[in-house]
């Protein structure tokens, strides 16, 4: 019986809620994976078989997030873990690249799965083809893969993240203090952020200075980055207009992720963002562009 069958059968067998997913474009990577399965990216998870001199172990981790090796030998106990080859996949898991499934595993198959899989909804995992997907809830996967949950990835959350959090954090403080409400536009290159909001009159330079002071205060304060994914229409039942920017979300999207800080932005958002405010760092105004005619405010600042 061929992986696929075996997986379908499995999940059948054990009553596991989860659909397969059968797609046409090859999903080996996560991006690929985001495309070919139509879901978002942050819910993509790789199941990897890790194998040392004497032993050998599997993890499974969010698609964005990157296996720490010292972490995983401390956890595994495992001497110097490396990534299994094509034939040892084979031999070991009977399974190939690109399509490990999280579950209907060998029997008695070590398992660790990362603990931020854990906080999501559902993920979405190979299903014995790179042509495949999965998806399932993650404690099903802890469940029938009786999976060790621990903190096994690298801790680094990119510049780019950490800016584009910093964008709905410097429109909250923008908020506070101009009462300015949309966004027009929003750019983001490394460190390097600009904020353009429409806006009456031009501030002045304690404005900007408070607005400033206000968004590192939000940071210090160490908030929860909340996102809720939600029906569209409930979604503006509950907060109304304030979650769109002036860029429109197209009419067929139904379901929406929401960013909120509690008391400080809520937002429609499909990016990644910190988990929590302090994560960001420190922000820091470098100029900001009034243009009178347009009656537009940019704010650029970095993230440092
Ligand atoms: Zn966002």
């Amino acid at each position: 019986m061929d992986k696929v069958n075996e997986i379908k059968r499995f999940i059948a067998n054990k009553g596991i809620e989860a659909d397969i997913i059968e797609h046409k474009l090859l999903g080996l990577k996560s991006e690929d994976a985001a495309k070919a399965t139509g879901f978002y990216i942050g819910n993509i998870i790789k199941t990897l078989l890790f194998v040392s001199e004497d032993n050998t172990i599997v993890t499974i981790c969010l698609g964005v997030d990157k296996i720490d090796i010292e972490k995983l030998s401390g956890i595994s106990g495992l001497k110097k873990p490396r990534l299994a080859t094509k034939d040892e996949l084979k031999t070991i898991l009977n399974t190939k690249p690109g399509g490990t499934p999280p579950i209907c595993l060998p029997e008695k198959t070590a398992v660790l799965i990362d603990g931020k899989v854990l906080e999501k909804n559902f993920v979405i995992g190979f299903g014995g083809s790179e042509f495949i997907g999965l998806k399932i809830k993650p404690n099903e996967i802890v469940k029938h893969s009786n999976a060790k949950i621990a903190d096994i990835t690298i801790d680094c959350m990119n510049e780019e993240t950490k800016t584009h959090t910093a964008l709905h954090i410097v429109k909250g403080a923008t908020q506070k203090v101009l009462g300015t409400v949309l966004t027009t536009s929003v750019y983001v290159d490394d460190s390097n952020g600009r904020l353009t909001v429409q806006c009456g009159n031009k501030p002045t330079n304690e404005e900007i200075q408070r607005i400033e002071l206000e968004a590192n205060n939000c940071i210090n304060e160490n908030n929860e980055v909340k996102i809720l994914e939600i029906d569209r229409k409930e979604a503006e039942d509950i907060f109304g207009n304030i979650i769109y920017d002036v860029f429109p979300v197209p009419s067929h999207i139904t379901k929406l992720k929401i960013l909120e800080i509690e008391n400080w932005n809520i937002n429609c958002c499909n990016k990644e963002h910190t988990r929590t405010t302090r994560e960001v760092g420190k922000i820091e105004i470098d100029k900001i562009r009034f243009r009178d005619v347009k009656q537009l405010l940019e704010i650029s600042f970095k993230v440092i």
